[in-house]
């Protein structure tokens, strides 16, 4: 008998986790010693953080596009069917198409969705970049603006911390290239008392956000919008108008983690240095999905997927691992259309933000276009 891998979501954690086990395993695979199952519910691979750049047109949309079975090393068995349940006591996955996975190991990367809703008015009142429709939506809306007040506001929990300043810094030198400056208020909002959740990243945020002018509000927690009116209230019970509402709408985990009876909200209780699920040592979890108290970025489910699949390797093929996720985060920060900073941090060790560099920002470029080497194991 096989063991069998089943990995749920085939996203950045799911399909770099599977890639890098099918080439640890790969004489095993080959042998019919171990079989590899990826449940996922879309044929299509999204890279996400292209996004940003959908939105001012400096990408094309199917540049940000694979066929998931194109990502994955041939060993690996793809199946396009949500999974609808795990049930952890019987070692199975059961899909919505009522097919059966069972498992001697299983790698939960479901990732973390836009609940837009829980803000009354902010799907007809605000935009956002989220998802490739609503990105492609602010870009028309972009295109139509001629000036006001533009709010950028940021709901809780949400994915890639940066990117909500990546695209106030990348507004500004969008109006500017417009000269558009005169006519627009870029006005900047964040749920906590500053201006970024890493205290050293909004120290570095401050004086960027003066030199350009940039107006902001801290401790402001959308709660509702009146559309027709176009202003944005507060828990705080404070209120904006607005011009163009841009949201960062609060996320949720999968569906099938909460009706599984896996964790609140969609986000599974993890181990923050082996990964495993907690109380289920055949359960691994990878990427925004887990409950650990770090950015849900591309790079934290790349590293936390080395980690998952080191670890799996050497169980199966030599017994117990030590190798551990140290926390480890790396994000490149555009600071507008040709500059960037970069910042690293782990469980112990603070983010630095470095000099905004135009080397930085072609190096963001440049992963941009590599990413479909990590997401196949190669990088
Ligand atoms: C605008 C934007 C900019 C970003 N910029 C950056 C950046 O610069 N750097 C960075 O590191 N990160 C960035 N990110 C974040 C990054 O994209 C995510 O954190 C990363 O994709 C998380 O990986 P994941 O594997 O956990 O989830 P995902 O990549 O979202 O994958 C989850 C997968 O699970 C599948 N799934 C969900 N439910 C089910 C189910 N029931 N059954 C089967 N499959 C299911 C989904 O279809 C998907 O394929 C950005 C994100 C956005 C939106």
């Amino acid at each position: 008998m096989p063991k069998r891998i089943v990995i749920v979501g085939g996203g950045a954690g799911g399909t770099i986790s599977a890639n890098l086990l099918a080439r640890n395993l790969y004489r095993e695979l080959v042998r019919g010693e171990v079989v590899i199952n990826m449940i996922t519910n879309t044929p299509e691979h999204i890279y996400q953080p292209g996004f940003l750049y959908i939105v001012f047109d400096k990408i094309r949309p199917n540049e940000i596009i694979r066929q998931q079975k194109d990502l994955l090393d041939p060993h690996i068995n793809l199946f396009i069917d949500p999974a609808k349940k795990i049930d952890r006591e019987n070692n199975v996955v059961i899909t919505e198409s009522g097919k059966e996975y069972p498992y001697d190991y299983l790698i939960v990367a479901t990732g973390s969705k836009t609940v837009p809703e829980e803000i009354p008015g902010l799907k007809e009142g605000g935009h956002m970049f989220y998802t490739l429709e609503d990105a492609k939506k602010l870009r028309d809306a972009l295109r139509e603006f001629k000036g006001g007040r533009v709010v950028i506001t940021v709901g809780v929990p949400h994915k890639c911390p940066v990117a909500p300043l990546e695209i106030t810094f990348m507004l500004y030198d969008y109006f500017k290239e417009k000269n558009m400056l005169d006519n627009v208020e870029l006005f900047y909002t964040y749920p906590i008392n500053r201006l970024h959740a890493l205290e050293p990243v909004s120290n570095w945020a401050v004086p960027q956000f003066e030199k350009r002018g940039i107006k902001y509000e801290v401790m402001f927690n959308m709660e509702t919008i009146d559309p027709e009116k176009k202003i944005i209230y507060s828990m705080e019970g404070t209120e904006l108008n607005y011009d163009l509402l841009i949201a960062v709408p609060p996320h949720s985990g999968a569906k099938v983690i909460e009706e599984s009876g896996m964790g609140d909200k969609g986000w599974v209780p993890t181990d923050k240095r082996t990964l495993h699920a907690e109380g289920y040592d055949n359960i691994y979890v990878i990427g925004d999905t887990t409950n650990l108290p770090i950015s849900k970025a591309g790079s934290t489910a790349h590293f936390e997927a080395d980690v998952v699949a080191e670890r799996l390797s050497i169980e199966l093929l030599e017994g117990k691992s030590s190798v551990e996720y140290d926390g480890k985060v790396v994000c490149f920060v555009e600071t507008g259309f040709d500059e960037a900073t970069y910042v690293w941090f782990n469980y112990d060790t603070p983010p630095n933000p470095t000099p905004p560099s135009r080397m930085l920002h072609w190096m963001k470029l440049g992963y941009n276009r590599l990413y479909w080497l990590s997401a196949r194991g190669i990088l």
